[in-house]
């Protein structure tokens, strides 16, 4: 089956998009909802977690997010070790949900595609682009973070430019409408990729 990465920057629209697929009867897996279902639920990483970030990690059985955000969020070598225990579950996780899946092809949808090399796994690789001021407007409304939030946010992923490079494909997301077409003829040609 025909694995399809779908990425781009926060705020960009990835999720957005990523419904306009399910519309077409296309199977959706968010590696990031999954990451945070693994956290709460596998006693494997919970224990990993612990043993890296220590027990104020989780409450008991459920993950302390604030807690654990607030030290890898200045600690690069913690988010990699977090990130090494968090991927590989994902990625066997994506592999048993990929196997129930009948569409022709599926749409895996990741904040961090290329930073964190899983494009190498993508038939091919989708980038949802929108200029920084739109993105912006977007999260304050949707998470009423501050635009310091957002920007520490922004500045800890690759620019556009720099994925651009590795995308196969491009989806422009600033008019819904448009964004909605661009999808319309990407199914089409997948379609086609995926029957071959
Ligand atoms: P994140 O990485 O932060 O999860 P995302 O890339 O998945 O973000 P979405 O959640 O799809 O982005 O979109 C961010 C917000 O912007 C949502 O509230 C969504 O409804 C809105 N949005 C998405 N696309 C558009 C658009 N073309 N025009 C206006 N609003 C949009």
């Amino acid at each position: 089956m025909m694995v399809i990465g779908l990425t781009g920057g926060i705020g960009s629209g990835k999720t957005t998009v990523a419904g306009f697929f399910k519309e077409k009867g296309i199977a959706v897996y968010i590696a990031d909802d999954a990451g945070k279902r693994l956290l709460e639920t596998s006693e494997k990483i919970r224990e990993q977690v612990i043993a890296l970030l220590g027990q104020k990690a989780y409450n008991d059985h459920t993950p302390n997010r604030k807690y654990i955000a607030s030290i890898v969020f200045n600690d690069t070598e913690k988010l990699e070790a977090l990130n090494s225990i968090i991927h590989p579950a994902v990625a066997s996780d994506f592999e048993i949900w990929k196997t129930k899946q009948t569409s022709v092809y599926v749409i895996y949808e990741a904040a961090i595609l290329f930073e964190s090399g899983g494009y190498r796994k993508c038939d091919y690789n989708i980038l949802v682009t929108a200029n920084k001021e739109e993105r912006l407007k977007r999260l304050q409304q949707r998470d009423q973070s501050t635009i310091e939030e957002i920007e520490a946010r922004m500045a800890r992923q690759w620019s556009d430019e720099k994925k651009k490079k590795l995308a196969d494909f491009e989806i422009q997301n600033h008019d819904l409408a448009l964004a909605r077409s661009k999808v319309d003829e990407l199914h089409e040609i997948l379609l086609k990729r995926g029957k071959n």
